[in-house]
């Protein structure tokens, strides 16, 4: 019998989490890409809704490239913030990035896959929950998964090895201050 600590448990990948109303979600992603690139581990981003990332870990990648690559495929906010743009189209965009996720973790190539904001995806229904967790059964299975966002559905939560909830204890935005360069982008 394989118990935790040995080989095989150490090559199968993780399912991680990271929900909840709090910051932090995003941020904790990039901590465990950067963390993964001093092992010369490779990591994929892979966002889901936000659109063209003026973030500065867009700019970061580039440095840490081959090992921390960012792929912002959405069309930005859905349905508000002077969003124009029909459900299908946001919609065909989400269902493109798990076709994207899927044809990339199939290379073998990445040891670590961010799907993040997939849990806002899956609550606006640009993407179904049985193609998420089909997504994750078929993955190379050394491969781990971080699927961010908030409000993650139970089911995959269960389907999750580490699952934490941000909590949302006080944030400066409340007060009505503005988004910090290199804090919040
Ligand atoms: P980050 O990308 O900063 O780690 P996140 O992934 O936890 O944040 P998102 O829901 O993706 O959270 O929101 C991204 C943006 O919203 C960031 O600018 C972040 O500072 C801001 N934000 C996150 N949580 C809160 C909150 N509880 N109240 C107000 N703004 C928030
Ligand atoms: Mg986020």
């Amino acid at each position: 019998m394989e118990g935790p600590g040995t080989t095989a448990e150490k090559a199968r990948g993780l399912v991680i989490v990271f929900t909840g109303s709090g910051k932090g979600k995003t941020t904790a992603a990039l901590g465990i890409a950067l963390r993964a690139c001093g092992h010369a581990l490779r990591t994929l981003v892979i966002q889901f809704i936000k659109g063209s990332w003026l973030a500065g870990e867009l700019e970061a990648a580039k440095q840490l490239a081959p090992n921390l690559e960012i792929i912002a495929t959405g069309k930005g906010f859905v349905g508000i913030r002077g969003d124009d743009l029909p459900f299908s189209e946001h919609q065909k965009a989400a269902q493109e990035a798990l076709a994207l996720a899927r044809n990339k973790a199939g290379t073998g190539a990445y040891d670590i896959l961010v799907l993040d904001e997939i849990d806002n995806a899956l609550r606006l229904g640009l993407v179904s929950l049985e193609d998420v967790l089909a997504f994750l059964r078929s993955r190379p299975v050394a491969m781990h998964v971080i699927l961010t966002g908030r409000d993650a559905p139970p089911e995959l939560v269960a389907a999750a090895d580490l699952v934490t909830e941000m909590l949302d204890v006080k944030h400066p935005f409340d007060e009505g201050q503005v988004a910090r360069r290199g804090i919040d982008f």
